[in-house]
């Protein structure tokens, strides 16, 4: 299915008004659909499978800025750190240590946001707030200088309850706002990625200056 020129249109223009900016994910779609929304303008595409991403990227443009939003495992950073724009689902320390080694073999800096769990639901990643709080205080104290902590990020709960959605997208603000006051040169919050097709209006309207959205401009994936 193409990509929808008509709901891509008014959604970038929309976030653009809002300064918003759009991440639009790309995974289980083709390298051809992709070519489609980049000929639109598109620049920034989210992926969730490194093989996936690897693979893709190896025949698309170069000045696509391609954004790691999936589980990373450990052993897979090196396939993806010479080139990733942002990592957002950074979350354990042990993660950030190998994305920060690799970065020094790449003489570079990785970009990364923390990855937040603020669904109800039990199966998805990310640091709760003491754990949040711990990652924070461990990595101000490391010397991870080739990494750098931009922002968080976090998926609401599967739910038609919109106010539920707010309260979680809200929690997430809270803490954004909370640790944007730390300002050191690895660490500094500006980022705060959260809302996808279903629920990125709840998200804006907590606060969120980058959205991730695969199906509403993509279309329903297989
Ligand atoms: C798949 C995915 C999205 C996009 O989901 P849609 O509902 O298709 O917009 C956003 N964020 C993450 C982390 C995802 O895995």
């Amino acid at each position: 299915m193409p990509a929808n020129a008509q709901i891509y249109n008014t959604l970038s223009k929309e976030l653009e008004e809002k300064q918003v900016t759009l991440i639009a994910v790309s995974k289980k779609k083709s390298v051809q659909e992709i070519l489609e929304l980049y000929n639109f303008g598109q620049r920034d595409f989210g992926e969730n499978y490194v093989q996936e991403l690897v693979e893709k990227r190896e025949v698309l443009p170069e000045d696509i800025r391609w954004h790691f939003i999936g589980h990373l495992q450990t052993n897979k950073v090196k396939e993806v750190s010479s080139f990733i724009h942002l990592i957002h689902s950074v979350d354990s320390l042990k993660l950030l240590k190998e994305i920060n080694k690799q970065a020094i073999k790449n003489n570079s800096v990785t970009a990364c946001l923390l990855q937040v769990h603020i669904a109800s639901e039990e199966s998805k990643f990310g640091f709760n707030e003491e754990e949040l709080q711990e990652a924070i205080d461990q990595f101000l104290n490391t010397e991870f200088y080739n990494v750098k902590i931009n922002g968080l990020m976090g998926m609401a709960s599967f739910s038609s309850d919109q106010e539920a959605i707010k309260m979680e997208f809200n929690s997430l603000k809270l803490l954004f706002e909370k640790y944007s006051k730390i300002k050191t040169t690895n660490f500094d919050l500006t980022i705060l990625s959260m809302g996808m097709s279903s629920d990125y209006k709840i998200a804006i309207d907590e606060g969120s200056n980058m959205v991730r959205i695969g199906s509403l401009i993509f279309g329903a994936r297989d």
